[in-house]
């Protein structure tokens, strides 16, 4: 714990004030419990509340004001803090006008959820929405209170960087403390040897760690797959915990299969690094890749599913005679009746030399939260016109001063969804700029500038910048498959009938996810014709367990597998 002064919540209305007030007294512990009865005394008191070094977590506004129509005035106050969450709260007699009436704000972003007034004692519904939020703004901030993992470095570039980043994605909250701190001094008297950074403490563990790669830290935390036992044979192993990988091992492991997952960095894939999915089912206000993420992977371990993180496959040994497939990382392999291949896809790499010097000291691939945490009050230029640019930049405006969305066609429409165009228009601090192009950067210790191409008529202008992120579309990452899992030409994996007919067996295609490999399944976005989505990554994860089930019947089995006959005696579970 710190003694920093705790958040605030600050209630804005004119007739409920006193009411919500109260309402939030639960809260009281941890916040600040700020009243203003109109918008123009809102902004002073947000005013005093950030004077005094209070964090404002949240605005909380009556739907009817006395000085501005909601929406406005909430959009007024973010615009003081833009990390707070906005609530918008109607009373039941005007609930169903007004929900009518501000639904398009909403839609737009303007405020992030519209809630009926608690109309009672224990409104447990109302308070789920707010302490979601609450949730998702701590998790968002730069120096979250309580830490599970110190980590100990006279700056926080590069590596400290990356593995916040990993950390933040794994759900485990973690500060930087420099060496002459008192924690600092702490973990370095507990350290065995001559320090070097950064030093980390996991979990308040003895053990000190002085990783020189964020697999050091994973190891630390779920260890590595060679614990298995080596004559073992899983039931699955699941390549990639991106939304395919934790869908497929949350049914498999409550399915009562023997469930490993082997993630080559942090859970949670591209959809981890979402600041915000709106369109997926059941969370009306939205959630936070990550903790969706987080979520997942608590529901498969509690149905027994074994993670590995931080260990890339690098190859496939498919099993011959009945044999089981074995599954290889630097860290051992692992014997498995079924593979189910959920490597999702890759950023596109920009490949100017120049600039990706810089990758991690200004330079992001991919939305990169930690970083943009560090963004504050800089410019910052966001590369790519798709949605996952749409939403990086909506993050990044929570922080930086300014964010330019770089993009080569003239404007947004043809590649965003119309809901982040509108919600780009109506950030003030976002600007797009069209026909133009990264081709050079640089600066002395972190990325300075940028230089920007005209694609109209190759004019080039430098631009001051200290965050560049790149959202360039992204390739399967295939490279470790074994060749026999055919692909098509831009290398996402066949299953089903788009696997050519001469690779079916007796005439008959792979069932729908499953590859030319028997007993080797793909979902999600690493397979040919899939949506790209989470929700339809999620549900093909969910989908192939029949088939693994299918797969795994001794009957079917005793007269598929390769090479037929009996199979040897294997057993289910890790
Ligand atoms: C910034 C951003 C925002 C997005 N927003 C939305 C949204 O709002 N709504 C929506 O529906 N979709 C959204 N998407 C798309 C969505 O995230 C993807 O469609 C979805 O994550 C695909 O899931 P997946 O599990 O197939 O693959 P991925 O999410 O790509 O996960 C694959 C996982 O496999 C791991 N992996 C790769 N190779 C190996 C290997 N050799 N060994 C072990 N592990 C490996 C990767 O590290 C990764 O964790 C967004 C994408 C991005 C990048």
């Amino acid at each position: 714990m710190t003694d920093a002064p705790k958040p605030a919540i600050v209630v804005v209305s004119a007739q409920h004030a006193d009411q919500l007030v109260d309402e939030f007294g639960r809260y009281a512990r941890d916040y600040e419990i700020a009243k203003a009865r109109s918008v123009d005394e809102a902004i002073s008191v947000t005013m005093s509340l950030t004077r005094r070094g209070v964090q404002v977590a949240m605005f909380v506004s009556d739907s009817r004001l006395p000085d501005s129509l909601a929406p406005t005035a909430l959009h007024m106050l973010r615009s003081l803090v833009p990390t707070s969450r906005r609530v918008l709260v109607a009373p039941w007699e005007y609930f169903r006008e007004d929900s009518v009436a501000f639904r398009p704000a909403l839609a737009k972003g303007k405020f992030d959820a519209f809630l009926l007034m608690p109309r009672g004692l224990r409104d447990e519904e109302f308070h789920l929405a707010i302490v979601e939020l609450l949730n998702e703004w701590g998790a968002s901030i730069a120096a979250p209170l309580v830490d599970s993992v110190q980590i100990v470095s006279p700056d926080s570039r590069g590596l400290v960087l990356a593995i916040r980043d990993y950390l933040f994605r794994i759900g485990a909250p973690s500060r930087v403390y420099p060496p002459d701190s008192e924690v600092g001094r702490a973990v370095v008297e507990a350290y065995d040897g001559e320090p070097t950074w950064p030093l980390i403490r996991v979990f308040s563990k003895d053990e000190i760690v002085a990783p020189t790669s964020v697999r050091d830290v994973a190891m630390s935390i779920y260890g590595r797959p060679d614990e298995i036992d080596v004559e073992t044979v899983v039931d699955v192993v699941v390549v990639g915990a991106g939304p395919a990988g934790l869908a497929t091992a949350v049914y498999a492991s409550s399915e009562g299969l023997g469930t490993i997952a082997i993630e080559s960095e942090a859970i949670g894939g591209q959809a981890g690094t979402s600041s915000m999915i709106r369109n997926y089912l059941g969370f009306p206000q939205g959630i936070s890749g990550t903790k969706l993420a987080q979520r997942a992977r608590s529901q498969a371990l509690r149905f027994g599913t074994r993670f590995f993180t931080g260990w890339p496959v690098t190859g496939v040994k498919t099993g011959v005679d009945g044999e089981p497939h074995v599954v290889c990382t630097e860290g051992g392999d692992v014997r498995a009746r079924a593979i189910v291949i959920a490597c999702g896809v890759d950023y596109r790499k920009l490949n100017i030399p120049s600039v990706d010097e810089y990758v991690g000291r200004g330079v992001n691939y991919g939305a990169a939260m930690t970083a943009a945490r560090e963004m504050e009050d800089y410019d910052v230029l966001v590369v790519g016109g798709g949605n996952s640019a749409g939403q990086a930049a909506v993050h990044l405006a929570r922080f930086a001063r300014t964010v330019t969305i770089v993009v080569r066609r003239p404007d947004l429409s043809a590649t965003m969804s119309q809901y982040l165009i509108d919600e780009i228009s109506f950030n003030p601090r976002i600007t797009v700029r069209g026909n133009a192009c990264v081709v050079d950067g640089g600066g002395t210790d972190t990325l300075e500038w940028v230089e920007l191409e005209s694609t109209l008529d190759g004019s080039r202008e430098r631009v001051d910048v200290r965050g560049l992120f790149l959202l360039l579309g992204a390739e399967p990452r295939c490279e470790w498959m074994p060749p026999d899992v055919m692909r098509d030409e831009k290398g996402f994996v066949l299953t089903g009938r788009d696997v050519p007919m001469e690779h079916w067996i007796d005439g008959c295609p792979p069932a729908s996810l499953a590859t030319s490999v028997p007993g080797i399944f793909a979902v999600g976005d690493v397979r040919a014709g899939s949506m790209k989505r989470v929700a339809s990554a999620a549900g093909e994860g969910a989908s192939v367990v029949a088939l693994v089930h299918t797969w795994l019947e001794p009957t079917h089995w005793r007269s598929e597998a390769p090479g037929g006959g009996e199979r040897p005696r294997v057993t289910r579970g890790a």
